[in-house]
């Protein structure tokens, strides 16, 4: 970590370094938990571009946000925001076959409901979020920090932070808590030392938005192919948006092809099922790979989101598992601060991780699981693992189990998770 003297400046008490979704949405539920009173800000470089209908940001993601972080949502006042841009999914299939078979059998499909007339997720355009959290975050008092946080020095009463560019008040401030929701290649976790485990699939996610002729009613379909999921998951409108995973290699020559033989090579996976498809947007490639922080808290510092752990979008639970991250620090923060404590204090931050390593541990290891077993090519394997998917379609009380793990609603969720208010 850079050894610097500690510094003057505004004074924080809480700091996210990282404006995605993980530091908006903490910022949001530590302002619904501390307080008008709390000092709190938010800092990232994309904060300099103006928000702007429609939507500022760039990224084309659309995400399955499931039931547990849209409780979450609907708690911090988000969800009234983004509600009628969010397609309820109504039903899920599951297929396994090879790219060329004439027909792609179901051999898993879920009813979309964790409790009667509540979906187990919504897609939600990415931007459509981003944007909702940003303006929200304006409007209750979060300081939006137009730079980088580009070095720190955690101190046993503060943490001294140093902004990339000077702002209005000068290029240093303090904290209580800096939260590290700096994403996957995280620079405040490298500057405070803290290693990772992982990676990389050699895989990437191809993503676009298809519109199609026909109605989806609501499902959300994924399609087992050798290379990688091939998932089309239904946005408002007669619109998918498309994960499709490929060998990075073949992701990038995909890429390069004329529109026309790339629809060519989409229809192949899609089908003709809802009539006539058009891509809609200018179509890119994510890499991907998996990586778990060996920590995910140092000094007064706790990592969220991406910046803790990196997964395969197989299950669509990336940022579903950092929303969890929110509500669980979120609720330590807070019930501290009630009784008088530190909220950048050890108890704090050890009380997080507790509550946060197995699950993000035992949910990595299911997506790599699934990406390493759906990856195998040969016949046998392909047998038996339809064979098991087969089990889980004929047991409703399993299936009902994976509906609400996947929702994050089962087991002991922080109150966010369940719809309550800090
Ligand atoms: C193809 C694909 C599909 C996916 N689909 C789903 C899905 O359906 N459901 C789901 O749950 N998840 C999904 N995910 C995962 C999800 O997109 C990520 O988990 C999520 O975007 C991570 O959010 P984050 O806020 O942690 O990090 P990021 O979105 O990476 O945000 C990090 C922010 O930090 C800022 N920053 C970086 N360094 C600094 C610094 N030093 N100081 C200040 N700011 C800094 C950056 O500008 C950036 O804005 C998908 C991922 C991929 C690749």
């Amino acid at each position: 970590m850079q050894q610097q003297p500690m510094q003057q400046g505004q004074r924080y008490d809480a700091v996210m370094a990282g404006g995605g979704l993980a530091g908006l949405s903490l910022a949001l539920a530590l302002r619904q938990g501390l307080g008008e009173s709390a000092r709190l800000a938010v800092a990232d470089p994309a904060f300099a571009a103006p928000v702007s209908s429609p939507p500022a940001s760039t990224d084309l993601r659309a995400s399955a946000i499931a039931a547990g972080a849209r409780r979450l949502f609907e708690a911090l006042g988000v969800w009234e925001r983004v509600e009628a841009e969010a397609q309820p999914i109504l039903a899920m299939e599951i297929t396994d076959s090879k790219l060329g078979d004439a027909a792609r059998p179901v051999f898993l499909s879920f009813d979309g409901e964790v409790e009667p007339g509540e979906p187990f997720a919504h897609m939600v355009p990415n931007a459509v979020l981003q944007d909702a959290m940003t303006e929200l975050a304006r409007t209750r008092g979060i300081d939006l920090l137009p730079t980088r946080i580009a070095g720190f020095t955690s101190g046993p009463a503060r943490t001294a932070l140093r902004f990339a560019n000077a702002l209005a008040h000068g290029a240093e401030a303090s904290a209580s808590l800096l939260a590290a929701c700096d994403g996957g290649r995280s620079k405040l976790r490298a500057l405070a030392g803290i290693g990772v485990t992982g990676w990389p699939y050699e895989q990437s996610a191809i993503v676009m938005t298809v519109g199609h002729e026909r109605a989806h009613g609501g499902k959300a379909i994924e399609h087992f192919l050798p290379a990688g999921p091939f998932a089309m998951l239904p946005l408002t409108g007669n619109r998918c948006s498309i994960v499709w995973t490929e060998e990075s290699g073949v992701a990038a020559r995909l890429l390069a092809l004329p529109r026309v033989l790339l629809q060519d090579e989409l229809e192949q996976r899609f089908g003709l099922g809802l009539g006539d498809i058009t891509i809609l947007d200018a179509p890119k490639a994510f890499p991907l790979g998996f990586q778990m922080a060996r920590s995910f808290v140092g000094e007064r510092l706790a990592l969220v989101g991406d910046a803790a752990h990196t997964i395969h979008p197989i299950a669509g639970q990336g940022i579903n598992m950092g929303l969890r991250d929110v509500a669980a620090l979120a609720e330590a923060v807070t019930d501290a601060a009630r009784l008088g404590l530190d909220i950048g204090g050890p108890d704090v931050l050890e009380r997080y991780q507790r509550w946060r390593r197995f699950d993000t541990l035992a949910m990595g290891a299911a997506t790599d699981g699934l990406n390493r077993l759906f990856g195998m090519r040969s016949d046998a394997v392909r047998l038996v693992r339809d064979v098991g998917l087969g089990l889980v379609e004929r047991m409703p009380a399993l299936k009902g189990f994976f509906i609400r793990d996947a929702a994050g609603i089962s087991g002991k969720s922080p109150r966010l998770l369940r719809g309550e208010a800090l």
